[in-house]
């Protein structure tokens, strides 16, 4: 399946990041199915599936998703796979093909935007690295303490304002779920992020869930990873099988891309129990039943342009597309 998509966006091209933005793109739509979510705060999480027709109970079911709200170029890849799918703009002509077969083959969901109470607070569009330093973007993600200038506030699971002083910054990373409680939305099931999947997944039963993440690959040469699951070595040969295979799939599709990956995927956390244990609560029932795979693409480092970290989320989602065809 050859898909047109070649390149690197140019550096004026408009790519859909803001929650304002993903809901003008999302009227447009007229083909595929739309389901809502709606946040504690009253934003919006959109799901747009294709391909779920009559007979899609037959077809491949990829689930696509961007948790953090501190990591763009997820969101604007979703935007142009959901383009590409619908026809819309740079995809309106050379892609008739191309779509015609993913929509026989596929049913796909996409989330772009997991938690848009975070994004619609993002000072910027994207974290070029230009002129925003790492130990500022820190604050940004999980938030500036309120006790202590400067310093950051913890990243946890999940925080109670009433039990913490409250944060001088509230980090764009976190999800408010009632009046008191925040959740980091890729750790703790009562996220809108979680609740959406669940919901979905309850309709549909993916093979494959695509979560698209960013990471600023501090001291190293290195601006895209596959991080496979904690709980890898747990699993049933079977599936550690199929995790690995895709996780080299986006590794080698990267280098061809011109990201810079490490040699083969690799497992975090392995000599941190503790994260490792929470971490294995939260996503071994789910990487058991299907495969999850985690991209990392380099956030606010000028090595990595806006261009390229979308263009390197786009690389995996359409290899994920190739993988799940020929596997
Ligand atoms: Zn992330």
């Amino acid at each position: 399946m050859k898909h047109p998509f070649s390149g690197i966006f140019t550096p004026d091209y408009d790519f859909v990041v803001f929650p304002g933005d993903v809901a003008r793109l999302i009227e447009q739509l007229e083909g595929p199915r739309i389901d809502t979510f709606k946040q504690w705060t009253g934003d919006t999480i959109w799901a747009v599936t294709f391909g779920a027709g009559e007979d899609w109970s037959r077809k491949k079911k990829l689930f696509v998703s961007r948790p953090h709200a501190h990591e763009p170029a997820g969101v604007a890849a979703c935007a142009e796979l959901i383009r590409a799918l619908a026809g819309l703009g740079i995809y309106a002509q050379g892609w008739d093909a191309w779509r015609e077969t993913v929509l026989e083959e596929f049913v796909i969901t996409l989330v772009p935007d997991a938690n848009p109470m975070g994004s619609v607070r993002a000072p910027v569009t994207f974290w070029d690295g230009s002129h925003i330093s790492n130990e500022r973007f820190f604050l940004w993600m999980f938030g500036e303490s309120g006790e202590e200038v400067g310093a950051r506030f913890p990243r946890v699971a999940c925080w109670d304002k009433r039990e913490v002083t409250e944060p001088a910054l509230l980090g764009i990373a976190y999800e408010q779920i009632d009046a008191h409680t925040f959740v980091e939305p890729n750790r703790d099931y009562r996220s809108t992020f979680f609740k959406s999947f669940f919901e979905l997944n309850d309709r549909y039963h993916y093979e494959v869930w695509l979560d698209l993440h960013q990471t600023e690959f501090v001291n190293s040469d290195r601006n895209c990873d596959v991080h496979l699951r904690t709980c890898l070595y747990d699993l049933p040969a079977v599936m550690q099988d199929k995790h690995q295979a895709l996780g080299e799939a986006l590794h080698a599709c990267w280098r061809r891309a011109g990201g810079v990956p490490r040699d083969r995927p690799s497992v975090p956390y392995q000599n941190n129990e503790t994260q490792k244990a929470f971490l294995n609560a939260v996503w071994r029932p789910i990487s058991e039943k299907m495969v999850h795979a985690v991209t990392e693409i380099q956030n606010n480092n000028p090595k990595t342009p806006n261009e390229m970290q979308v263009h390197l989320q786009l690389a995996a989602l359409m290899e994920t597309l190739h993988w799940m065809r020929v596997s």
